[in-house]
């Protein structure tokens, strides 16, 4: 097997926690953060962040989010 390197991996590293590589190349990427600590804590970065997109597309639907939105300008408009 032959290290892809950081510059790849790095590259890589959303398609591959998206699940978006093709399972070669997700086993490149997944070979050299078993090795590269660098690598691997960019790695936990990007799941938290995904985690937390995907908790907050979950928890708050664009609907009530817009109404949200528009609440909050009525009451600035109300006090202006
Ligand atoms: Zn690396």
């Amino acid at each position: 097997m032959t290290d892809c390197g950081c510059d790849k991996a790095k590259k890589d590293l959303e398609e591959y926690l998206h699940h978006e590589l093709l399972a070669n190349e997700a086993a490149d990427i997944r070979e050299h953060i078993a090795n590269c600590a660098s690598c691997a804590d960019e790695e936990r970065v990007g799941v938290v962040l995904i985690e937390a997109v995907q908790r907050a597309c979950r928890e708050t639907a664009p609907e009530e989010l817009r109404l949200q939105v528009l609440t909050k300008i009525r009451q600035l408009q109300t006090h202006a």
